[in-house]
């Protein structure tokens, strides 16, 4: 059997007498048709074999044979696939494996590329990190480094300042006990003085007592009275300025200070027809200082206002109050004569003063100077544009916790 017709009844080999006999008696096949087809065979490998087959016309067919056996029914069934058709597949299965395997070929190639670059890129990367950790230790210790010289240039210059201060102290105590040295006589007559007249006075109550006249008597105790007063107010002064700075500091009541400053001056006031005009408020304004301190600065300020005024037909001193997160100034300003510039230059000058000998000894302004720096704060003495002098006080504003710790 075959599947072309013009293979029909021929066999594949020649055929052995004892086949063709056992064919021609099942007389089932054409006998004169029983020819063996014109076929050379050759092995191709162990499944395959090459065969030529030619037709009666005399043309050679090429064909690759695979051959099954089926021993069931006993046949053999050969498939004849033409040589070119199996070349053709052969070369199509060649052809396409190329391909897959190039295409896997380029896959891999993209992918193998793909993860070397991944891979440069990693290590690049991790080479910029290493480049940058790198970096940062050795900005960070040379920071350290900055940072450690600075501490100590901190230190050196803080323990500089404390020299600084300390020496500045001992100077401005040095230069106070000198000036009181040099002023011993100065002071020996402010003290003279007036106890001469206190002698005097005692000694004219003594006779007036024996004459029978009191009235004259209880003058000349209050002369005494008032003499005692004043040699009392000088001492109070000198100890005041020889004191030494730096007492302690506390939250204190600015508007109290300011307050009991008037009441002592309000005799002098009285005196000499002067008013006070203020815009101080009835808000509690909390500084750092000291109580009595303090009200003792006021009292020179205002004093040395009232007397800047005395030739003045209405004497008024303006107070005024500033502040700001964390200072407040007190301005006390006069319409007295002013201050020519050596006067100003002068003006914290311990001893400088331009009052009549017997009324003014140029502390005040020394000392309070000295007090409201001990404050922290500062004061200062200028001309108003308007004409008349202003002192202000500046002071450090006490924090609300210290101010309700004080309270
Ligand atoms: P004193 O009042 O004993 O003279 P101070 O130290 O208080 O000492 O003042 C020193 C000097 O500063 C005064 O003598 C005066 O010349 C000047 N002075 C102070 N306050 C005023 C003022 N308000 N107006 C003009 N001059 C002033």
């Amino acid at each position: 059997m075959a599947s072309r017709p013009d293979w029909h009844f021929r066999s594949f080999g020649p055929l052995s007498p004892e086949a063709r006999t056992a064919i021609e008696d099942t007389k089932k096949y054409p006998m004169d048709e029983l020819v063996p087809l014109e076929a050379t065979q050759k092995p191709f490998d162990e499944r395959f074999r090459n065969v030529a087959i030619t037709n009666d016309a005399g043309a050679t067919e090429h064909f690759l044979v695979q051959s099954q056996l089926i021993p069931k029914a006993g046949w053999e069934v050969l498939l004849l696939t033409p040589g070119e058709q199996a070349w053709t597949r052969a070369v199509g299965t060649v052809a396409l494996t190329a391909l897959l395997l190039l295409v896997v070929g380029l896959i891999a190639t993209v992918v193998i590329q793909r993860r070397v670059q991944l891979q440069e890129r990693m290590r690049a990367a991790l080479s910029m990190q290493e480049e940058l950790e790198h970096r940062v230790t050795q900005r960070t210790a040379e920071l350290k480094e900055a940072n450690s010289l600075i501490m100590q240039e901190v230190e050196e210059r803080r323990a500089a300042e404390t020299l600084l201060r300390q020496t500045q102290t001992e100077l401005i105590q040095a230069g106070k006990l000198a000036a009181l040295g040099q002023m011993a006589a100065a002071l020996s007559h402010e003290f003279n003085q007036p106890l001469a007249a206190v002698k005097s006075f005692a000694r004219n109550a003594g006779a007036y007592l024996e004459r029978g006249e009191p009235e004259k008597v209880r003058q000349n105790v209050g002369m005494i009275d008032d003499m005692v007063d004043r040699l009392a107010a000088i001492s109070t002064h000198l100890r005041n300025f020889a004191r030494r700075p730096g007492e302690k500091t506390e939250p204190v009541l600015l508007n109290r200070a300011l307050d009991s400053a008037m009441v002592i001056l309000e005799p002098k006031m009285r005196a000499s027809g002067c008013s006070v005009s203020h815009d101080i408020g009835d808000a509690d304004i909390w500084v750092l200082g000291g109580q009595v301190r303090l009200q003792q600065v006021f009292v020179n300020l205002l004093s040395n206002a009232v007397d800047a005024m005395r030739d003045i037909p209405e004497p008024v001193v303006d107070l005024t109050v500033q502040h700001d997160d964390e200072r407040v100034s007190v301005n006390v300003r006069d319409r007295g004569t002013g201050m020519t510039d050596a006067e100003i230059a002068q003006l914290f000058d311990p001893f400088f003063t331009t009052k009549e000998p017997g009324k003014g000894m140029g502390l005040g302004l020394s000392i309070s100077y000295n007090i409201v720096r001990d404050f922290g704060g500062t004061l200062e003495g200028r001309n108003h544009p308007d004409g008349g002098a202003v002192f202000s006080v500046t002071l450090k504003l006490a924090e609300s916790q210290t101010m309700a710790a004080a309270e």
